[in-house]
């Protein structure tokens, strides 16, 4: 289903979600369709990596989930004994988690807890030594702050979420980052701070993951959209965040859809193909294309992430 797009080649999606072994199958199967030929996995279950490795030795990149229960406490030791292990295991990089809710997952999180507390310099310090990039995920839409994370105290501000992986990024700067999410700055206004970093730190890469939060923001301004794509074509990988376990046709194509009119086409107020939670009361989620060169699609879509990935 590639034919009718700009951009025929395949696909590197560089966040993707593997869980138990009977999801996986039919994930590929469907991924096929769309052109998808080598993915970032994360890892969810144990039996899943097995039976991928296995099967699909090929197809995947893998990436193993830190403790995050011990990084909350800064319990720094059995982190940095498990990424000891992590390549011999079979993983490609390591991926934290913090989405601001994680607070409410974990108990007893210190008050104080910061990512870029130096307690936690030891884990950057030991992903370094073992030359694992980390899928780093922070923050979340602006519209989830307005939404579900109105309790400051708690979630703090989204400033105060990035400003603390920015305080990660200050002192380990030979680390390399993938930074999901358009590093939860694809909204308009977010894009010059974005624009900051990735001239800062030369060790940050991002991914496009999220269809529906990229096509909302980005459409909003598709030159300010497009100037940024043009000026950092090396350093944004295509990604979706689908799920193994969501593997349904519609869903992931819709998803897909999504993200190939807003990179490869210029259609205009194009409704996004499936329901946005987040704007369904307010009026809706509309796509508006950034009708990128071929040249930056084949960047996007494939040759960054297998330049990081499969050298
Ligand atoms: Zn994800």
């Amino acid at each position: 289903m590639t034919e009718e797009w700009k951009y025929k080649g395949p696909i590197f999606d560089a966040h993707t979600h593997i869980g138990e072994p009977e999801t996986i199958d039919k994930m590929l199967r469907i991924e096929d369709k769309f052109g998808v030929a080598t993915q970032i996995g994360i890892v969810h279950s144990k039996d899943g990596f097995e039976y991928a490795r296995e099967k699909y030795p090929e197809r995947f990149v893998f990436a193993k989930y830190l403790s995050l229960r011990d990084i909350a406490h800064y319990n720094v030791e059995p982190v940095i004994d498990d990424i000891s292990k992590t390549k011999d295991e079979g993983y490609s990089l390591a991926k934290t988690w913090f989405g601001p809710r994680w607070r409410d997952y974990i108990e007893d999180v210190p008050s104080d807890f910061r990512i870029d507390s130096p307690k936690l310099d030891p884990v950057f310090q030991a992903l370094e030594d073992c030359e694992l990039p980390l899928l780093i995920h922070v923050a979340d839409p602006d519209t989830y702050f307005q939404l579900h994370y109105q309790d400051a105290s708690k979630y703090g501000t989204k400033e105060d979420n990035l400003s603390q992986i920015e305080g990660v990024l200050e002192r380990h700067t030979r680390l390399l980052f993938q930074i999901p999410h358009f590093g939860a700055q694809s909204e308009i206004h977010r894009l010059a701070n974005l624009s900051s970093w990735l001239d800062r730190f030369s060790n940050i890469i991002l991914d496009t993951a999220s269809s529906r939060w990229m096509a909302r923001e980005l459409s909003k301004d598709v030159v300010k959209a497009k100037k940024f794509l043009l000026k950092y074509t090396e350093r944004i990988l295509f990604g979706t965040d689908l799920s193994a376990h969501r593997g349904e046709m519609e869903y992931f194509g819709a998803r897909y859809l999504a993200q190939r009119l807003l990179w490869e086409t210029d259609v205009q107020d194009e409704p996004l193909p499936f329901e946005d939670e987040d704007t369904k009361d307010s009026g809706g989620t509309f796509i508006n294309g950034l009708d990128l060169p071929l040249s930056v699609l084949r960047k996007l879509y494939w040759e960054n992430a297998a330049r990081v990935y499969r050298p």
